[in-house]
């Protein structure tokens, strides 16, 4: 049977009198790629910002791992390994790339000796190469595809056991968006990284995602099987005419 890294039970969200996700239920598994779908506003990004311990619920448990943290503090979640990566790519664009890389070690630094984090920033290396070339170059000076990559790396830096990703194709154009997409999917060959992705692209996120739900108002209202997704007719016509494929 399938390892459950991630559930997520009855979860409801208010901002103020805005209620923003209603009894979510879902759950990822160890070594999936799973995305959750929704046009603006669906309740996308509250759903990460809750699960990273950023905003708290009204309602409903997340578990990560077998352990109940609805409730813990941000930095209390980063160090289970639950790693966030925002929207709007978000570098730090005065420092290098190596230094960017270096500070997504930052939370197990002091445990992993230099050796294992040399290791990880050369596996990095060898997936985004242009990040290799551009390693002394400040991160705000890098294109937007880049610093998104980068974003990403980043993440991958804090060994992520689950890394949640928020819009990585935002802004970018659509031949990136694909590169960028598929740099995912290789995360979970080469470092075996389980991913819960938010994307507006949903025939292109569906194509590298195990399984789906899409979101709509707050509430799951699908889900399944991201292959079965992609011939679905409903997908289909409130999706026809995407540019990314
Ligand atoms: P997008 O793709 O546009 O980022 P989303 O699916 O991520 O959309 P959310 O940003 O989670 O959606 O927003 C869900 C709902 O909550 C929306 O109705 C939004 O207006 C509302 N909302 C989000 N943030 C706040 C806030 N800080 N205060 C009040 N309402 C908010």
């Amino acid at each position: 049977m399938s390892e459950k890294i991630l559930t997520i039970d009855g979860l409801s969200v208010s901002y103020g009198p805005i209620q923003a996700l209603r009894n979510v239920t879902l759950q990822v598994n160890k070594g999936e790629i799973v995305a959750i779908l929704g046009a603006n506003g669906a309740g996308k990004t509250t759903l990460l910002q809750t699960i990273s311990g950023l905003l708290k619920p009204n309602a409903g448990q997340i578990a990560f791992q077998n352990q109940n943290i609805t409730g813990w503090a941000p930095e209390q979640i980063v160090k289970t390994h639950l790693i966030h990566v925002p929207e709007h790519r978000q570098v730090f664009s005065t420092l290098t790339v190596l230094d960017n890389l270096y500070l997504g070690a930052f939370h197990h630094s002091r445990k992993s000796n230099k050796k294992m984090i040399e290791e990880d920033i050369e596996k990095i290396f060898s997936l985004f190469p242009i990040l290799r070339e551009r390693k002394e170059q400040l991160a705000g000076t890098l294109s937007g595809g880049q610093q998104q990559m980068l974003a990403i790396a980043r993440g991958v830096m804090a060994k992520p056991i689950l890394l949640l990703l928020d819009e990585p194709t935002l802004g970018l154009a659509p031949i990136i968006a694909r590169d960028v997409l598929s740099l995912v999917k290789s995360l979970k060959d080469l470092f075996g990284t389980t991913v819960l992705l938010i994307e507006q692209n949903v025939v292109s996120s569906l194509k590298i995602s195990d399984r789906a739900y899409v979101i709509s108002h707050g509430e799951i209202v699908k889900s399944g099987d991201a292959a079965i997704l992609l011939e679905d007719k409903e997908i289909k016509e409130a999706y026809l005419g995407q540019t990314i494929h």
